[in-house]
């Protein structure tokens, strides 16, 4: 394992650049399929960096920015209840359901509380027998094991005031169902890192061979969102379809069987609505009959809950890849992440978000031709820059 900063040397940046345009000589347009390279991307301006007519458009993977706006608001009616203690990772607390979010039911008084991996809430569970534990289990492939490992636990123990309130996504179909949308303009992916080291990278062939796209995992370095970009061009310039490991240090082909294992044995895929986009079939995770004792929705009843999306929120586009954070309407002027009207603009992943913190200022969209003088990768962090006394 290197450094940290051998993933950001701007001496490698550069060759990268220029070994980019000698390979490009058409447009293309790729999609990274994560939140997490989006905010690399955007953050570091890579996008900014690419030939003339290398577009990058930004995938569906942000499990915060996904999860419909009804299972918001059966969290909330949960959390809303007498001796619930409910538990989820940070990042959910602030996205807003149809009328408040998770963070309002606290400040009302819920015991809504913030935990850092799902087994915390075993230990919770057992310290307040006389309460009922809910944890919100949201993701991708990347949390589904640990989220499977507390309810095996759970079960183990015999815990009965333990439940999770599932909203679990996966990648493949997700990616089948954009690829084979009419208004699909993907030509190659960057596939997430986190994901395939849980699946490994197997499933993405047959998306490969069925749609003729080329796929390559990456991780969420500037430098391996770079590499991962020239390989994608250089496969797409070669005509030759199939999935490449840019980030082998981490991933494996079969991915972490123990992991994928746990996870076939307490969940079952079953269809799942994503926020903006709508059903996609057997796109998402539920608990096995085995486990169903601990599914939230059955103890709680809180299923039946419609209700309608912002109608000037585009997000569903966004996240298909159809539109950029910057063609809405309500970007930064409605629509905040102090005030967000869609989860990507709340979510730490989500493309809205990105565009927001690290490119809001930005001049004209342009796409520099590689010069021969050495590329920056800069950090357009806030924090960055008030050290740098730049704005924005
Ligand atoms: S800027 Fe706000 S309203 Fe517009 S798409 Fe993003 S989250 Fe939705």
């Amino acid at each position: 394992m290197k450094f940290q900063d051998e993933y950001r040397d701007p001496r490698t940046a550069d060759k990268l650049r220029h070994a980019l345009a000698d390979v490009a000589t058409r447009p293309w347009t790729i999609m990274e399929v994560c939140g997490g390279q989006t905010h690399t991307i955007v953050r570091y301006g890579i996008d900014e960096l690419l030939p003339p007519g290398i577009e990058l458009v930004h995938g569906p993977g942000c499990p915060v920015c996904v999860t419909p706006i009804e299972l918001i608001d059966q969290a909330i009616a949960i959390a809303s209840q007498p001796n619930v203690i409910f538990c989820s990772f940070g990042d959910m607390l602030r996205v807003p359901g149809s009328t408040r979010d998770l963070l309002a039911v606290k400040a009302a008084g819920g015991d809504v509380r913030i935990v850092y991996s799902p087994l915390d809430c075993l230990r919770i569970a057992d310290q307040n027998p006389r309460h009922d534990v809910v944890f919100f289990a949201v993701g991708f492939e990347t949390t589904a094991p640990a989220n499977a490992m507390a309810v095996w636990q759970a079960k183990r123990r015999g815990l009965t005031n333990f439940s999770v309130l599932v909203s679990h996504v996966l990648v493949p179909p997700a990616m089948a169902a954009m690829l084979s949308s009419p208004s699909n303009r993907v030509q190659g992916v960057l596939a997430a890192g986190h994901v395939c080291t849980v699946m490994g990278y197997d499933e993405y062939l047959p998306l490969s061979e069925q749609f003729q796209i080329p796929i390559v995992v990456t991780g969420f370095e500037p430098l391996d969102l770079l590499e991962g970009i020239y390989r994608c061009v250089r496969m797409l310039e070669a005509g030759r379809v199939g999935v490449e490991n840019q980030y082998a240090r981490v991933v494996r082909r079969a991915g972490n069987p123990e992991a994928i294992q746990l996870v076939r044995e307490v969940f079952q895929v079953c269809d799942r609505k994503w926020r903006g986009i709508g059903t996609i079939a057997q796109s998402g995770l539920e608990l096995s009959p085995e486990y169903e004792q601990f599914d939230a929705q059955r103890r709680f009843t809180v299923d039946g809950i419609e209700v309608a999306e912002s109608n000037l929120c585009i997000s569903g586009l966004i996240l298909q890849g159809l539109k950029k954070p910057h063609e809405c309407p309500a970007f930064g002027g409605l629509c905040t992440p102090e005030h967000p009207l869609g989860a990507t603009m709340v979510s730490s992943e989500g493309a809205c978000a990105a565009y927001f913190h690290y490119a809001r200022f930005r001049p004209a969209p342009t796409l520099p031709s590689p010069s021969k003088n050495s590329v920056e990768l800069t950090d357009v962090s806030p924090q960055s820059q008030a050290s740098h006394g730049r704005n924005g």
